[in-house]
């Protein structure tokens, strides 16, 4: 596996299929935020389009991480990836 420190192609990052449908993921903006001592944050996500499921859409979002790499890194570990979902904490 192999992280480009500057690159901003999706691609590039190695992601892993979504865990529950098996579909392809995109790494998104998820939200944006001013941080009083860090200033402007961005907070990233990966997400599942896939809507070709039998049953329905899968949209599993992973809760958002404060930079690309994290987030990245935390989705291939299977990291915070299952809690909404399962738990339906919303
Ligand atoms: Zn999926």
């Amino acid at each position: 596996m192999k992280f480009g420190p500057t690159r901003e192609n999706d691609d590039s990052w190695g992601l892993l299929p979504c865990p529950f449908c098996g579909g392809a993921v995109t790494l998104e903006l998820a939200k944006e935020s001013i941080d009083v001592i860090y200033g402007p944050r961005r907070w990233w996500g990966v997400v599942c389009r896939n809507t070709g499921n039998v049953g329905g859409t899968c949209c599993m979002e992973q809760v958002p991480s404060a930079s690309k790499r994290a987030a990245v890194s935390r989705w291939n570990m299977r990291n915070g990836v299952s809690e909404r979902l399962q738990e339906g904490e919303e």
